[in-house]
């Protein structure tokens, strides 16, 4: 046992407050002294699996993490001397390694409120059943812990209802009440489980958010203004009511959970006065960013309808004898005002809209549309490379919809083959295997984008039902002067031998590049030594000329 086990054992055995320990699969880890006074029930038969006392344990863990702020219960539970007491249990998760916690460290103290059983909760406003102010701040500082750790964003949305008062006075302070809690329900609608909605007093509500990206923070806003416009049916009446919100966030504008409060307070104050029914960011950065990212999205579904994207082709070429053998498909988009703007800039807004969906079946038509108008021609027939995204895959609707393409444009299955990217199989294998099966029961080909950058789980791979490994360009740019990356080269060419997959090198620049590769045995090539990405036209007449003869040297 290493000093700091000692320290914690003893300093788990000494405080009062009764601790439950579980790991990631919520098996009972550990109870504390504290705990067995508490509740009566002897450490060692808890620790003993199966038996029936365990249960005491498992259940306020269980409880607490099942309710709908998830990780507080409050409420009386059976001791071993057979009476019922009250707890109240805060439960707050441990991070791991991995993607979950690794554990779960439960504080139960006894309390006095009888309010907890049925309904009425500590903490609860009696009103709509949310967190009232006694769990908001708690739940601030908890997640500024949480990614004090974990090195993600804590966004507060702290949100008033405009003129709520005239509401009130209009149709009186039950049908105002009644407005509160439809607002509320609607509230619940637009978060996660893992986000907590207040309603701090009045017609005041807040949001508290753990958030990867400060962007994260906008969707959420827009989606609350949306779902609050949608009037609301109080007593027969039709009630149109707006949401102003203040946004802030920790770490990046606020160094404090104090201070993130009076910041959003301050952004709320300033979305009201400037105009209501609208969210303000604290700092003038992040409205700048939010401004220009809802411009974007304007601007991208008018493109839409405007056509003004277009597919670009850049061939994949067989190495020995320079034959086109395939293409990519990549989206541009070709703004009348800004000129061409490159895939980089659009598409993570689209995937974070949504609009990905709309854009990537569009490319996905408009790309067989022209192989097969190629094939019309005549020219020599090639397999046509379509990205999909994180978002388009994962939709119901996907497999449907890529039959649905091949069916109208009539292209035969084999010309054509989806990549995706490692990142996006791994957060649920079993789904994405599955739906990997029914995209190859299609009869077209799947490749694995941007091999060896995302999470490069060996062990799954031979359980994907993928047809090609596309080796990432940061492994090619210099995979003719560094022999680490040469060495990483060769073992994803040899593993793709071993799993009889079709293997691609990206981004070939120079003459070295394409020898290495051939050298190695892989014989497909795709890079700026051959062509950049061209349109339509162009690809068109570079099939007719069947060979590209790359850079000179
Ligand atoms: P990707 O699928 O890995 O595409 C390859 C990118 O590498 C392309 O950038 C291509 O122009 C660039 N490239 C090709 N050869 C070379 C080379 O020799 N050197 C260098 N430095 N770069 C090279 P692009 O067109 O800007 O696309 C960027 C990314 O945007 C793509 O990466 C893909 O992830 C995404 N993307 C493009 N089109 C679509 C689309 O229709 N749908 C979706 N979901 N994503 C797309
Ligand atoms: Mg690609
Ligand atoms: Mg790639």
């Amino acid at each position: 046992m290493n000093d700091q086990q000692a320290i914690l054992d003893a300093l788990l055995e000494s405080i009062r407050d009764a601790v439950v320990v579980v790991d990631g699969e919520r098996s009972l880890v550990r109870v504390n002294k504290a705990f067995e006074v508490l509740t009566g029930h002897c450490t060692r038969a808890l620790l003993d699996r199966g038996d029936a006392q365990a249960d005491v344990a498992h259940e306020l863990i269980n409880r607490a993490m099942a309710t709908s702020d998830g990780g507080r219960w409050n409420g009386a539970i059976r001791c071993a001397d057979g009476n019922d007491q009250h707890f109240e249990i805060t439960v707050s998760a441990v991070n791991g390694p991995g993607a979950f916690p690794s554990h779960y460290i439960g504080v139960v103290r006894p309390t006095d409120d009888k309010t907890a059983l049925g309904d009425v909760r500590f903490g609860y406003d009696t009103l709509t059943g949310l967190p009232n102010r006694d769990i908001f701040q708690d739940r601030v500082e908890q997640s500024i812990l949480l990614v004090n750790r974990s090195g993600a964003s804590v966004a507060l949305l702290m949100m008033g209802l405009d003129r709520f008062t005239l509401v009130n006075d209009a149709l009186g302070h039950a049908a105002g009440d009644r407005l509160l809690v439809e607002v509320a329900r609607r509230l619940r609608h637009c978060i996660r489980e893992t986000d907590t909605a207040v309603r701090l007093e009045g017609d005041k509500f807040a949001l508290v958010m753990v958030i990867a990206d400060v962007d994260d923070s906008v969707i959420v806003a827009e989606k609350v203004l949306t779902a609050v416009k949608v009037p609301f049916a109080i007593d027969g009446q039709e009630v149109v009511i707006t949401f102003s919100i203040g946004i802030a966030a920790y770490p990046l504008d606020s160094a404090s959970g104090l201070q993130l409060v009076k910041n959003a307070e301050n952004a709320l104050h300033h979305a009201k006065v400037s105009g209501r029914n609208q969210y303000q960011f604290f700092s003038r950065d992040m409205n700048q960013k939010a401004k220009s990212r809802l411009e974007l999205e304007t601007r991208m579904r008018r493109a839409l309808v405007n056509d003004e994207f277009a597919v670009y082709y850049q061939p994949k070429v067989r190495a020995g004898d320079d034959l086109i053998v395939g293409a990519e498909a990549l989206v541009r988009w070709i703004d009348p005002e800004r000129g061409l703007i490159g895939p980089g800039e659009f598409i993570p807004v689209a995937e974070e809209t949504g609009l990905i969906e709309q854009i990537g079946t569009w490319v996905l038509r408009r790309s067989c549309e022209h192989n097969k108008a190629w094939q019309n021609d005549g020219l020599l027939p090639v397999k046509v490379s379509v990205n999909v995204s994180a978002r388009q895959f994962r939709a119901r609707t996907f497999v449907d919809t890529v039959s649905d393409v091949l069916e109208c444009t009539g292209l035969d299955p084999r010309w054509l083959e989806l990549e995706i990217t490692e990142s996006m199989l791994m957060s649920d294998i079993e789904a994405a295997v599955r739906k990997m099966n029914a995209v190859r029961a299609l009869g077209i080909g799947l490749s694995i984008d941007d091999f060896g950058t995302g999470y490069s789980s060996l062990s799954y791979l031979g359980r994907f039902p993928i047809t090609t490994l596309k080796i990432d360009r940061a492994f090619i740019a210099d995979v003719d002067t560094n022999p680490k990356t040469a060495e990483i080269a060769r073992a994803i060419i040899g593993l793709s031998r071993g799993l009889n997959l079709e293997v691609v090198a990206e981004g070939c620049e120079v003459v070295e590049h394409v020898r290495f590769l051939q050298e190695h045995g892989c014989d497909t090539v795709q890079g700026f030594y051959y062509s950049r990405p061209v349109p339509a036209e162009d690809f068109g007449r570079m099939l007719k000329g069947r060979v590209l003869s790359g850079k000179a040297v």
